[in-house]
């Protein structure tokens, strides 16, 4: 009894459930045709600005919003080429276009490239990107670059490029920028800029004067390797380079060591207030603290600011030495601190030490434009002078600094007096040749 009824319930209800349901379809359908026709959003293309210059070989990520289908093509001289044709039915979706202007018997000049995307039924929408195609590398020729440098030592490179926007060395992940030299130069009688890196060889051929010339100082930091190479790389805006090796080797120098006793009132009084103490627990990880961790952070905001200098030559021949000082310790001391006769830190000493006596004043090496005048961390009060084309010195550990970011000082003029400032045992000037950013030997 109990089951009769509930079959033939079913029964009735699975007519009336069916009626509901295709009911429902039928609400459903208009309702997405509705949508489709009129409310579905409009399709949307973002990315098409990659097709403004096309180079040899472009990647174009493009992603696409509402789509129904999509289809690209391009342009020239009476000729259109399709590079796309997708249809989809995802809300979203991103398409990477491979484009080699060569492979599509594309020429070099002007092209037009055209978007069109549907959504729904009647949606649509058209981009036309203007674009200009150009697959011609920049032309790039070592001029004149040392046959050898040492690391911890830096070079200065000749270089003349074509058609590039920018021009620049690379040693492993670091770039140095190369400058444009504002006229035509004269290779025969050119002397190398009042920086002595390394002595040219005399050219064999004879005088000839060339325009699109680039100057470029280079470093070869302390950590640089054997078989480390230096390249040449011109690039122009499309993303075309071209790319030659420097004939510069790196010469790994052996360095000076010295190992250096830390005592208790070195702590107490140098390296507590660094980091805001007056007792410290643990003075041997205290002081590794302030020597790796505080030293990084330093040297990375000197490279930082090493990124602001002028394009053109501010210096003015010979840099100067602190007046009658002496040279305390020089270019790349390998140092090792000792706390009660245990091993604890050690760090390699870019810069020169000159002692003279205590507050003497420091004139600036050369001139240029402040880049920097603040507490520096390990390096205390500290002054930077940019001299143009990547080339700056440091002056640090001053008790006083007397001149401001962005003032022009002449060479030998006045910036702060000698002190104890940051991680220093006394009195002295830490000063420093700087080749973007990296702490340099020579002078
Ligand atoms: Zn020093």
């Amino acid at each position: 009894m109990t089951i009769d009824t509930s079959v033939t319930k079913n029964r009735n209800g699975f007519g009336k459930i069916g009626l509901v349901l295709l009911l429902l379809a039928i609400i459903l359908a208009i309702t997405v045709s509705v949508y489709m026709l009129f409310f579905i959003p409009d399709p949307l293309v973002t990315g098409t600005d990659g097709f403004k210059i096309l180079s040899t070989d472009n990647t174009v990520t493009l992603k696409g919003e509402n789509l129904k289908s999509l289809e690209i093509s391009i342009y020239q001289e009476g000729k259109i080429t399709d590079l796309l044709k997708d249809s989809t039915h995802v809300k979203e979706k991103t398409y990477a276009l491979q484009i080699k202007p060569k492979d599509l018997k594309l020429s070099n000049g002007r092209a037009i490239v055209i978007v069109k995307a549907k959504a729904g039924i009647f949606k649509k929408v058209r981009y036309e990107i203007e674009s200009v195609i150009d697959t011609v590398p920049p032309s790039l020729e070592v001029i004149r670059a040392p046959s050898i440098v040492n690391t911890g030592s830096g070079g200065f490179a000749l270089l003349r490029a074509k058609d590039a926007d920018f021009v620049y060395v690379k040693l492993g992940e670091r770039v140095f920028t190369a400058f444009k030299v504002g006229s035509e130069i004269d290779l025969e009688t050119e002397p190398a800029p009042g920086y002595g890196v390394e002595p040219y060889s005399a050219e064999s051929n004879s005088s000839r004067k060339v325009a699109n010339t680039y100057y470029v100082f280079f470093p070869a930091p302390f950590d640089s390797k054997d078989g480390d190479v230096f390249y040449a790389i011109a690039e122009d805006t499309a993303g075309n380079r071209k790319i030659n090796a420097l004939p510069t080797r790196i010469n790994i120098k052996g360095s000076k060591t010295s190992s250096i006793e830390i005592g208790d009132s070195f702590i107490n009084t140098v390296v507590a207030p660094m980091l805001n103490e007056m007792n410290l627990p643990d003075p041997a990880s205290s002081f590794k603290k302030v020597n790796e961790e505080f030293r990084q952070q330093s040297q990375d905001k000197i490279i930082e600011v090493a990124g602001n200098t002028k394009s053109e030559i501010l210096w003015d021949g010979r840099f100067l030495q602190l007046k009658n000082s002496k040279v305390m310790a020089t270019y790349g001391d390998e140092r090792t601190y000792f706390y009660q006769g245990e091993n604890i830190s050690s760090s390699v000493h870019l810069g020169y030490d000159l002692a003279s006596y205590a507050n003497a004043p420091v004139g600036a090496a050369n001139s240029g434009i402040v880049t920097l005048s603040e507490d520096l961390g390990i390096y205390g009060n500290t002054v930077i002078v940019d001299h143009g084309m990547g080339l700056m010195s440091l002056y640090s550990h001053l008790s006083t600094i007397l001149v401001e970011p962005g003032q022009e000082v002449n060479k030998g003029q006045l910036i702060g007096k000698t002190g104890s400032t940051g991680l220093a045992g006394g009195d002295h000037l830490h000063f420093g040749i700087l080749i973007h950013g990296y702490e340099v030997s020579t002078l």
